[in-house]
């Protein structure tokens, strides 16, 4: 699949950051699954592994084109974690850097973390800022507890947590996360829905410049769309929700959004890859205009079949063996194979084509499938009440920004998702009783 937007050569900004991140995860991650496996430790969740890298290398670490310091947090409890999300580890790294390719959506929202997607289109990577990172390890145990607890939980899947510092540069933390909608389907509406409404709105009249834009909850509301699930596919959904917001819940974690990407099957894959482009690289956040939106591919250098094939059978000796295995031997396995796999096999929300097939209370399927998740939960109320202290020194204007506590933030999310989660016979019931009541 050809990435489309502007590419960027090696004298992009951020072609060295990229790369950099890139070969710093094939080095941490491959070293990390070499190992024969092991059950976790206590320690293993505070652990960084540090790694040096520069043009000369060692026996610890390959050469690089550039120098810069890299950081691994919890290898462990992320190679368990990718387990337990049903990653092929030869897969996860093919995708990530079977080849240097990864596109690149500047800073969109107000938060300023940058979003790069691999080449698949499977995977996510974040910048976040130090205070997520932080948090992120702070409750890594719990986080991983719910993921074995919860195979099914709909928040942000965490394949990994890293760090580049390039020699007088800034410290660059980073998550690897799964994109929650599919390279192979249009997305043809995408919510990022809070259960808000102050602030929540994207402007309609700029829908007619980015048809794909990111729609918030007045949006939502505005169309009075739902998402029909019939009882017994709703049930799981909220379900799995009520479980996922407890933890969030009880980690006084608030923010965070249901993010709803909606494939219309009547109208299946009709648009051209520019407009994909175009609704993958949309992340909300501040602006309204498209300009914001605007993608740009950052393509880094492309190897060729030959060197891509040599590449994918060293990676698999070093995943598959305990030491990492001398270049230039064979294997049966070839890259193309490595690459397929299913997307994300077994998993409840992942059942129809990836994602989560509307069906109709009489059982009978309905003609979009959506693609659920929760995501942004990395935002702690203490940062968020340190963000409002400091804007009520400037403003007086306090319901604009008021932050309500993560109780009550989980509470206001719950209700919303479950109203629209209603069916259109459904609502019109709950309005009568209320009505006669
Ligand atoms: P802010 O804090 O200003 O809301 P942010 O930088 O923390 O912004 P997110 O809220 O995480 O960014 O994501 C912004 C947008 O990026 C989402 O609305 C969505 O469109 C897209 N996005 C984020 N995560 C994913 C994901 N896992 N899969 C698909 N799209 C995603
Ligand atoms: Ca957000
Ligand atoms: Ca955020």
């Amino acid at each position: 699949r050809v990435l489309v937007g502007t590419k960027v050569d090696e004298t992009h900004a951020n072609w060295v950051t990229a790369y950099n991140m890139l070969t710093g995860i094939r080095v941490a991650v491959s070293r990390t699954n070499a190992k024969l496996d092991r059950p976790l430790t206590d320690a293993d969740f505070d652990v960084k592994q540090k790694s040096t890298f520069d043009i000369a290398g060692n026996e610890l670490v390959p050469s690089a084109k550039y120098d810069f310091k890299f950081k691994d947090y919890a290898p462990w409890v992320f190679r368990h974690l990718r387990t337990l999300f049903r990653l092929d580890p030869a897969d996860y790294l093919m995708s990530l850097t079977g080849k240097y390719i990864l596109s690149e959506l500047g800073s969109p929202g107000k938060s300023g973390s940058f979003f790069y997607f691999s080449r698949d289109y499977k995977y996510i990577i974040k910048t976040i800022h130090h205070a997520e990172h932080k948090f992120l390890r702070k409750i890594l145990k719990d986080y991983y507890q719910h993921v074995k607890d919860n195979p099914n939980t709909l928040l942000s899947q965490f394949y990994g947590l890293h760090r580049v510092k390039m020699p007088y540069g800034k410290k660059i933390h980073f998550v690897v996360m799964n994109n929650l909608f599919p390279p192979h389907r249009d997305i043809h509406q995408t919510f990022d829905l809070k259960g808000s409404t102050v602030g929540r709105d994207y402007r309609e009249d700029d829908l007619e410049n980015n048809p794909r834009a990111t729609l918030k909850d007045l949006n939502w509301l505005r169309r009075k769309r739902n998402i029909e699930l019939g009882l017994q596919k709703k049930q799981l959904f909220l379900e799995q929700l009520y479980k996922d917001v407890r933890l969030l819940q009880r980690l006084q974690i608030m923010d965070y959004s249901l993010l709803v990407g909606i494939h219309d099957l009547q109208r299946g894959n009709e648009e051209n890859l520019r407009d994909k482009t175009l609704r993958v690289f949309n992340p909300g956040g501040s602006g309204n205009t498209s300009e914001d939106f605007e993608p740009h591919s950052v393509l880094m250098r492309t190897p060729s079949k030959l060197e891509s094939q040599r590449k994918a059978r060293e990676l698999r000796q070093m995943i598959q063996s305990e030491k990492p295995v001398p270049m230039g031997q064979t294997s049966s396995r070839m890259p193309d194979e490595l690459e397929e796999g299913q997307n994300r096999p077994g998993f409840i929300f992942n059942q129809d084509d990836g994602g989560f097939r509307a069906t109709h209370e009489d059982n009978s399927p309905g003609e979009e499938i959506y693609y659920l998740g929760v995501i942004d939960c990395l935002t702690h109320y203490g940062i968020i009440k340190k963000i409002e202290h400091f804007w009520k020194g400037l403003s007086s204007d306090r319901s604009q920004i008021s932050a309500l506590p993560p109780h009550e933030y989980g509470e206001r999310f719950i209700s919303f998702i479950s109203s629209m989660a209603m069916s259109q016979e459904e609502a019109i019931r709950v309005a009568q009783e209320r009505d006669a009541a």
